[in-house]
Order: C-alpha cells, then structure tokens, then sequence
C-alpha cells in the first residue's frame, strides 16, 4: 500500500479518535505512516543509497524487494518490542496502535490483491495481454491506479509477464499516481 493511502486511512481512523487520545493521537498517526521507513532504512543500508526518491522508485518497481530485511518494523517482535518498552506510558500506547494499525491495512491490502490477481489470471485465461504469452510465470498489475486507495476492481487488473511488465513500470516511472490510458493494458504502476 502507498504512502499516500497510509495517510489517507490513519488519518481516517486516528481522527475520530482523538478527543480521547489527545496529543496521543499524533503518535499514533505518525507511528501509522511511518512505519515503512524501514523499507528506506533497508534501502539506505543495503546499498549505501541515500536518495529517497530513489527508494519510492525502488519499491514503485513491478518486483520490489520483499525479503524480510525490508519489513523489519512490520513484524510481530517489533511491536512486541515496543509494547514492551512502555507499555505503561499512554504514547508508547499509541504509537502500538498505529503501528498495529498500519500491520492490519497491509494485511488487509495483501489478501484483497492476492485474490483479484487469481482472478485476473484466470479471466485472462493466464495469458499477457500486452504480447500473448502463456505460461505460470505471469504477474498481474494495477492498469488503472486510483490517486488516492487502491483499486480491487477487477477491471483494473491485467495479466502481464514479466517483461510486458518491466516494459509498463519503465514507460511510466512515477506513475503511481497517473490514470493508464485504457487502450495500453500496462503503463501506470502499482500491481
Ligand atoms: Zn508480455
Ligand atoms: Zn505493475
């Protein structure tokens, strides 16, 4: 899930609440964004690279890296690690709901695109829509990227290989953002 989306939904989720929180809701709202600085700090880390945007491009990518390394501060033992801290202090409170938070959303994220990718396959008969391919090795990605939450629809997924899919991420590098012209299957990112 993107940045922007993490901003959109804890924004959404934190705002109600902070006539009880207070000035922890600010924790928690930040600790819900910024939990994917540790996809930049395995991006600084790894490659001595400094540049963020640089890294938004990175993981804007049809294969970002996904080991572990890149999720560090998205794993049970990072939020059992911080609860531990101070379980006791309301912040450190907080900031473990926004960090569950955001743990949740991705999730949430994960399973919705896992299942419209089966589907995409299979509508387009595991086949690439951008040169006829056929074979296991396909991906599918999000032909159509809302500027604000990602889409589930199905019809904005396509069944791509992985060149066709290397060629529509390239064509389009910060297109995260950009709505893909319907005629050309794949030239926006994000799926
Ligand atoms: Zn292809
Ligand atoms: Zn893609």
């Amino acid at each position: 899930m993107r940045v922007r989306d993490h901003i959109a939904l804890s924004t959404a989720a934190v705002a109600p609440l902070s006539p009880w929180l207070g000035r922890r809701a600010l924790y928690a709202w930040a600790a819900g964004i910024g939990l994917d600085v540790d996809h930049y700090l395995w991006f600084c880390a790894s490659g001595r690279r400094w540049n963020p945007i640089a890294a938004v491009r990175l993981f804007n990518e049809p294969a970002p890296p996904q080991n572990a390394a890149t999720r560090l501060f998205h794993t049970p033992f990072a939020l059992v690690t911080v609860a531990l801290l101070g379980l006791r202090r309301q912040g450190v409170r907080a900031v473990v709901l926004g960090m569950a938070l955001h743990v949740a959303l991705d999730a949430y994220h994960k399973q919705r695109v896992d299942r419209t990718r089966v589907l995409a396959l299979r509508r387009d008969d595991y086949t690439c829509q951008v040169c006829g391919l056929r074979g296991p090795e396909l991906a599918t990605h999000m032909s159509q990227q809302p500027r604000l939450l990602p889409s589930y629809e199905l019809r904005h997924h396509v069944t791509v290989c992985s060149a066709c899919h290397e060629a529509a991420h390239a064509a389009v590098p910060s297109a995260a953002d950009r709505q893909m012209r319907p005629a050309i299957p794949a030239t926006a990112s994000g799926g």
